[in-house]
């Protein structure tokens, strides 16, 4: 069958069902060769030439990610971070971009103390308001639109598909960082997108132990030769070993996806009127703001993050993570162990987060256990 008529759910299952034809292996070998036979008349047939450019040990991750996601192609990087830098990387000096206040925060440093350095012109609005995206956006001068949905870590929503109509009139590329969302719940280019960004880190590899990005295109255009040059040229390319279990790690991205979002949304709703919590963070409560318009462009749940203001402010917060047992205290998001974070202390200076906010990554464990922890970590604190 082709994947095209697969629900994704089974495109996951089996990593397309990709076998080994040499030997008949349902699990893809790992390729570890770093350069590749020159034919004897000049040429290479294979097709490859250097890892650097191109490693057959991605072939399969990317095209499960690609069909995942319903894009023309996908590249993996060697993290979230080089995938997202390729992208801006790939512009002009003096090229002017759009980005979200509210964003994964390295990629905001990095925007403001060194794409800023190479002559982009970085702006950063509030991406929730499209009346703020249409104001901002600079017709012919604005080449890139980046946005994050849900955004780290208040869980903004933003309208895809209502944003890339706004970019694609004034002439501009959009592209999602959709790592929250994952494409179980979320596929951007069916909204408009042209780009979506994954640190794979989190949730498609999921088992907290490599890292990794992904880009996916809607088109197999100029735009996208120039970022998968940029891969190849710069050298931020996934480790072969890495890549094998990051495919292994997809074959269970639904069902981990499904749970968490199950979990998050069950102690979204037994936080939401706590006495000692001053207010939920998450789309998928009908008071959030963007609750609407994620109902609308997340399909199956909410996602598995999602932040609680603990009353008392940052001393009682950070009291609360200190009390937990099951809750790892930890950075990072998308594994099949719950993590915990005093969001602040890692963000510093700069950031929107307020001080009292505890992120909080949902894992696969029993929903049941993940509470009690909170209640009695929260009693205490
Ligand atoms: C982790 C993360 C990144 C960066 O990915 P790395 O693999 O750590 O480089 C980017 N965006 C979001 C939303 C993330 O959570």
């Amino acid at each position: 069958m082709d994947a095209k008529d697969l629900h994704p759910d089974s495109i996951a299952a089996q990593a397309l069902g990709w076998i080994d034809e040499t030997t008949r292996a349902v699990t893809w070998p790992i390729h570890v060769s770093s350069t590749y036979i020159r034919d004897p008349d000049n040429q290479y047939r294979s097709g490859r030439g250097y890892i650097r450019a191109d490693n057959p040990a991605f072939d399969q991750a990317e095209a499960v990610i690609r069909a995942l996601e319903g894009g023309a192609q996908a590249a993996l990087f060697a993290s979230g971070m080089a995938a997202a830098t390729a992208v801006f990387q790939a512009l002009a000096p003096g090229d002017h971009v759009l980005a979200p206040k509210v964003m994964y925060w390295s990629l905001r440093n990095w925007l403001l103390n060194f794409a800023t350095h190479w002559g982009l012109q970085v702006e950063l609005i509030d991406m929730s308001d499209s009346a703020a995206v249409k104001a901002a956006i600079r017709p012919g001068k604005t080449k890139l639109v980046w946005i994050e949905t849900p955004a780290n870590p208040l869980w903004t929503i933003t309208d895809v598909a209502a944003t890339a109509q706004l970019a694609h009139a004034a002439g501009a590329v959009l592209a999602v960082d959709s790592t929250v969302a994952t494409p179980m719940l979320t596929r951007p280019i069916e909204h408009g997108a042209d780009i979506v960004m994954h640190a794979a880190t989190k949730y498609l590899n999921g088992h907290s132990d490599l890292v990794a990005g992904v880009l996916v295109t809607r088109a197999d255009d100029a735009f996208w030769q120039r970022i998968k040059s940029i891969r190849a040229y710069v050298g931020g390319t996934l480790g072969s070993f890495e890549a094998w279990l990051l495919t292994r790690g997809l074959r269970t991205l639904h069902l981990r996806v499904e749970r968490a979002c199950a979990s998050a949304q069950r102690i979204a709703e037994h936080f939401a009127a706590h006495a000692r919590v001053e207010a939920v963070l998450y789309p998928g409560l009908p008071g959030f703001d963007g609750h609407a318009v994620a109902s609308r462009q997340m399909r199956g749940g909410f996602g598995g993050m999602l932040s609680i203001r603990v009353k008392g402010g940052e001393a009682a917060a950070i009291a609360t993570a200190a009390k937990v047992q099951l809750w790892k205290r930890a950075t990072s998001l998308g594994g099949t162990e719950s993590l915990i974070e005093h969001r602040s202390s890692v963000e510093g200076a700069g950031s929107p987060v307020p001080t009292d906010l505890l992120r909080l990554s949902v894992g696969i464990e029993d929903a049941g256990d993940l509470i009690d922890d909170l209640e009695q970590a929260l009693q205490q604190g």
